[in-house]
């Protein structure tokens, strides 16, 4: 994001509620649908419903990663408005609410990472920063100011104030295909799995894992949520070059977002990806952000 925009943060709703809770009658819904995929014990699980969650979780865990997160967060590369459209509606899919309350969000995140104005910092508590932020009033609004490039574009807003229409298009569909193994574990334990995935980068990779560069957070590099996040689990990498289309450095840092990218890239569906220069690469393990040239 460009540092010259002007950021206010948003004040939390009024309500009854202490800054700092989660709203227990608004999380209803999010812990019902943790359960919802044990009636699985009734209908069995099918083969349909096991190609259905394959598909619908890595799918959707890339347009989180390289939509939601890569380019409305950091615009780590250029599409043509259909396609930036066709993200934005994909990362709804996964029930995580709108691309711009999503990478509004990330961006405060970066922008105050792990001091009181994060939205997610595990300085709050670990349980705070995978999922009480998100069930609470206090992250309820966009950030203001953050989202300015996207916000005025009308089909993006559409998406993003509808951001409903996405999760249950696809449960439909996963219930037309599969039944009901289809729909609770196609689309309900995928939806979990996806979630608790997500948020890991957000708890997990701000406590378990190896740093490379010495910034001012809290971030790790971690493989395990490399894997199950397709690349987002080197999370200090991306603290350190925030901008990049491409977060792990090495080839042994899976990541398999950058990698569909490079793919989509040579369709000519995507471009201008931001990668690291070679001596990024060469930097030893070691070095601290002080040594290191300043990103583009
Ligand atoms: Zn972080
Ligand atoms: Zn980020």
């Amino acid at each position: 994001m460009s540092n010259d925009e002007p950021l206010v943060v948003a004040e939390a709703p009024k309500g009854n509620l202490p800054h700092g809770r989660i709203n227990p009658r608004s999380s209803i819904p999010f812990f019902a649908i943790h359960l919802l995929p044990f009636l699985a014990v009734f209908t069995g699980i099918t083969w349909t419903a096991v190609w259905l969650f394959m598909a619908t979780y890595w799918g959707r865990m890339f347009f989180i990663t390289a939509g939601y997160h890569r380019y409305f967060s950091h615009r780590a590369y250029r599409t043509s408005r259909p396609f930036a459209a066709v993200l934005a509606f994909g990362g709804c899919a996964a029930a995580q609410k709108g691309p711009l309350w999503w990478a509004g969000h990330h961006r405060m995140h970066h922008r105050y990472s792990d001091t009181p104005t994060d939205p997610h910092t595990p300085r709050k508590g670990f349980w705070w920063s995978h999922v009480g932020w998100i069930l609470s009033d206090d992250t309820s609004p966009v950030p203001e100011g953050t989202m300015k490039e996207y916000s005025d574009i009308p089909e993006i807003r559409w998406i993003d104030k509808h951001d409903w229409v996405a999760p249950w298009s696809l449960a439909v569909a996963c219930f037309l295909i599969g039944g009901w193994s289809g729909l609770l574990i196609g689309f309900f334990a995928s939806t979990v799995l996806l979630w608790h995935s997500t948020f890991l980068v957000n708890s997990l990779a701000h406590v378990w894992g190896t740093r490379r560069f010495d910034t001012t957070d809290t971030s790790r590099n971690n493989f395990v949520i490399a894997v199950l996040t397709m690349g987002e689990g080197w999370h200090n990498n991306h603290h350190r070059y925030a901008h990049l289309a491409r977060q792990g450095l090495y080839w042994w840092e899976v990541d398999a977002s950058y990698w569909v990218l490079c793919g989509l890239e040579k369709l000519h569906i995507v471009w201008d990806l931001k990668r690291p220069r070679p001596e990024w690469l060469e930097a030893k393990p070691a070095q601290t952000e002080a040594d290191l040239p300043v990103p583009d």
